[in-house]
């Protein structure tokens, strides 16, 4: 009988989760290293007076690459969590009193944006075909594949991507490419929220990246039926079912290599040999902190970093009727707002705030009579600012902005409250500099300038998550593990 490859995979992000069931549907031995004591990395939950919170990421879509894994596996992903395209993904709430609703249906959604502000239907559905188009692009060429290897570009989808260039305008940013389609602020505003969804500025960041709107808007939101978390826990019992073991509060100290080539890791002073080793650890710290003897690209490493966020988990003791599950206050000066968080790499005093209700679709997720909130505030990543007066801040600004758009006093209701920052994002991720994306997407040509799925010099290794190719967001992370596998030796 012939002996099982091993492999090792530090960290139990998503990336290294599906890295992991990738593997072992390749016929691997594969143990999976995790310094918290729990899987899912930023995907997190907690619970608290009988509420609970999805701690990281609310906004699921491409579901269907979660379903992948089962499927990997022979296994029905409806067997183990399941989920529903939501039919009002949004509210959008404006400080002028404006409030629009997006929906699944776009005909809905069209004449919405036609009733509620001074643009179109017909603007609002030659805006979709364009970024529509833009992901058509970019879908085969980068966000499925590897952009790392000669043979990427002999590839017949790559040639295409090279004679359509011109239209996922990379030479135009975000707010100049929604500009070139509307004139109304509150639509363009919030068209360019979504380069936050990658930490990233509008009046920065590449057009191209009008890809997220289309994944959100055309291809769906969509919600896990028993909350966001119920996805790792079903993953984690699919892992475990193909052979895959976990070791929680276990932190690999170092990477072993003999002779160029990755052969196991270290933790203490106990060493592990593996055939194959997967980094899911940002890939700024990997190098750093566990390739101590191997520079790595130093360019791509130190690339400016994405932005971050201050969050608040509230337990609200009372219901809020006119929100829904996703909703966004936006500040009343956007470019002063984002010109604070990534120029003066602080916090706004009119932030823009995200607030997911997860009991509005999970009803145990808060007492009867209760919501639970996350209200989310867009912050720089950390370069040392006073976090603890930040937080104080940023609680400050939220209260008075939710004060002000829902005529209430949220501040009475509040009978439970934990946070996120940049700072604890740093500690309890091993995230660079507290970013949540890894390097930013403000440059042209960002997406060149994140970390390939392998390593040049040693060989037997690779990386998955949102700090490598092809970048963060739950859809991206499990397209990295994709991608790692395509690529492997
Ligand atoms: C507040 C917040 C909101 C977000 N919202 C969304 C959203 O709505 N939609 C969306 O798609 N994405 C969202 N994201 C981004 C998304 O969560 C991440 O891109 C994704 O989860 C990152 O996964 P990853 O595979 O990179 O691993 P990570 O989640 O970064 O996990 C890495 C894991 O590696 C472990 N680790 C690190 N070093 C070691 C070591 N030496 N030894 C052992 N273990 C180690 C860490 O403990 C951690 O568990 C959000 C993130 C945050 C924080």
């Amino acid at each position: 009988m012939t002996k099982k490859k091993t492999c090792a995979v530090i960290g139990s992000g998503i990336g290294g989760i599906a890295a992991a069931i990738r593997l072992a549907a390749k016929g691997y031995k594969v143990e999976v290293f995790e310094s918290n004591s729990y899987a899912g990395g930023k995907i997190r939950q907690s619970y608290a007076k009988g509420y609970r919170f999805d701690m990281g990421p609310s906004i699921i879509t491409l579901p269907h690459l979660i379903d992948e894994l089962f499927e990997l596996h022979n296994k029905n992903p409806r067997d183990y969590f399941n989920y529903k395209q939501l039919e009002k993904p949004f509210k959008y709430f404006f400080p002028d009193g404006v409030v629009i609703n997006s929906f699944a249906d776009i005909n809905r959604f069209s004449n919405e944006i036609a009733e509620k502000t001074k643009d179109s239907k017909e603007s609002f559905k030659r805006y979709l075909k364009s970024i529509k188009t833009k992901y058509d692009i970019t879908k085969p060429v980068f966000i499925e594949s590897s952009i790392h290897r000669f043979k990427d570009f002999l590839k017949k989808d790559f040639f295409y991507g090279v004679v359509n260039f011109h239209k996922i305008d990379a030479f135009t940013t975000m707010d100049e490419d929604n500009k070139h389609y509307f004139q109304d602020s509150h639509i363009i505003e919030l068209l360019n929220y979504y380069a936050t969804y990658v930490g990233s500025n509008p009046f920065q960041a590449p057009a191209t990246l009008n890809v997220i709107p289309h994944v959100e808007i055309g291809l769906g939101l969509f919600m896990p039926k028993k909350g966001v978390y119920s996805m790792i826990e079903a993953l984690i019992q699919l892992a475990n079912e193909v052979g895959v073991k976990f070791h929680f509060n276990t932190r690999i100290d170092e990477i072993i290599i003999k002779n160029k080539i990755a052969s196991g890791v270290r933790i203490n002073n106990d060493i592990k040999e593996y055939n194959v080793i997967v980094s899911n650890m940002d890939v700024y710290f990997t190098y750093q902190k566990l390739l101590p003897n191997n520079k790595g690209p130093q360019r791509i490493l130190n690339q400016p970093k994405s932005s971050s966020v201050i969050g608040f988990y509230w337990g609200i003791n009372r219901e809020y009727q006119s929100m829904e599950l996703h909703n966004m206050f936006f500040s009343s000066n956007q470019k002063e707002e984002y010109e604070t968080v990534f120029h003066k790499k602080t916090i706004y005093k009119d932030p823009t705030l995200y607030i997911y209700i997860s009991s509005k679709h999970v009803n145990k997720d808060a007492p009867k009579g209760s919501e639970n909130w996350f209200v989310l505030i867009n912050a720089p990543n950390n370069e040392g600012q006073n976090w603890e007066e930040l937080i104080k801040e940023s609680r400050k600004f939220a209260i008075k902005k939710i004060n002000t758009i829902l005529n209430t006093s949220i501040e009475k209701h509040i009978e439970y409250e934990g946070n996120i920052s940049p700072s604890s994002i740093e500690v309890d991720y091993s995230s660079a500099f507290g970013s949540v994306y890894g390097n930013s997407s403000n440059k042209k040509f960002a997406a060149f300038l994140r970390h390939a799925n392998f390593s040049r010099k040693v060989k037997n290794l690779y990386f998955v998550g949102g700090s490598v190719h092809p970048g963060a967001g739950i859809p991206m992370c499990l397209n990295s593990a994709k991608i790692m596998e395509q690529v492997m030796h």
